[in-house]
């Protein structure tokens, strides 16, 4: 398993989660020695059921030009050792032509006496699209049970800085995602100083909930900072939901990693702003190490 060779101390790069010049969009980059391992799950029952749950209407292997449910995923790269997918975050709000049928498109809500909070005063009926978000997350779902499981595969003499694992569930708390921090990215995180603040982080994850959602949210819904000892907590918006380790007292000396777990993590959106946080930082902690 991956992730627990993570945590002892580091284990050879299987893959990489980071940031592309594309806008709202992150790119997935893993050895090719998944495909192979991968290459049965169009009958797996466990495929077939996340299928079923969420409608979808097809499923395609790792090494096609599409990966995961309904073309979630799509190729961008291929080289002798490696295959990279990009991960396009779809936007969630759709306005239509049609008046907004809670204000009867005034843009006011009579009975409180404000701003109509279905359209936030747009006067128009809005769509909500969830669909390619349950796609994304189901397909991640598959990728991350494949990569936990892999071989000792290796892209190159790299480490495999974090790891990361979802479900794509369907109700309350049903979205969770957790993993493990490498060694070298927790000592990463050990050279910033007490309570320092992330602010590309903060800042990507802020444009991609506006993307996402067409509206605006505070700063500090999307708070991102590290205390004493590698103590990473991320924060994204929804009831105090976010990112943090599991246990206290990661001490460099013991060269090992640490888990980190999710709180109240309710829909595929969720997973997706926090894993675009977890894709700067891994960009971040990448560029630092290969400086040295
Ligand atoms: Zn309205």
């Amino acid at each position: 398993m991956l992730t627990p060779d993570v945590i002892k101390g580091s284990a050879a790069l299987v893959y990489e989660i980071s940031e592309t010049k594309k806008p709202f969009a992150l790119k997935l980059e893993m050895d090719k020695g998944l495909i192979a391992q991968g290459k049965d799950l169009s009958s797996a029952i466990f495929v077939r059921e996340l299928q079923k749950k969420h409608n979808s209407k097809s499923f395609s292997l790792l090494g096609n030009d599409c990966f995961g449910f309904d073309q979630a995923l799509k190729k961008i790269e291929e080289t002798e050792k490696t295959i990279s997918y990009l991960i396009e975050i779809p936007t969630l709000v759709k306005e239509s032509s049609l008046p907004c049928i809670h204000c009867l498109g005034t843009g006011w809500d009579k009975s409180l006496d404000q701003e109509c909070l279905w359209c936030h005063g747009k006067k128009k009926h809005t769509e909500y699209n969830w669909k390619p978000f349950f796609a994304i997350s189901a397909s991640l779902q598959i990728f991350c049970f494949l990569a936990e499981t892999s071989n000792r595969t290796r892209i190159s003499d790299k480490c495999q800085l974090l790891t990361f694992q979802n479900f794509c569930g369907d109700s309350i708390n049903g979205f969770p995602l957790f993993g493990s921090y490498g060694y070298d990215f927790c000592k990463w995180l050990n050279s910033f100083s007490d309570h320092y603040c992330f602010e590309t982080v903060r800042e990507k994850m802020a444009k991609t909930y506006e993307h996402i959602f067409k509206q605006k949210k505070d700063w500090w819904h999307f708070n991102t900072y590290v205390e004493e000892n590698a103590w990473l907590i991320i924060n994204c918006p929804g009831d105090a939901s976010g990112l943090h380790p599991v246990g206290y007292g990661w001490d460099q000396n013991k060269h090992q990693g640490q888990q980190y777990s999710c709180h109240n993590l309710d829909s595929p959106i969720q997973q997706l702003m926090l894993l675009t946080a977890l894709a700067v930082l891994s960009d971040s902690a990448r560029k630092s190490i290969n400086k040295k």
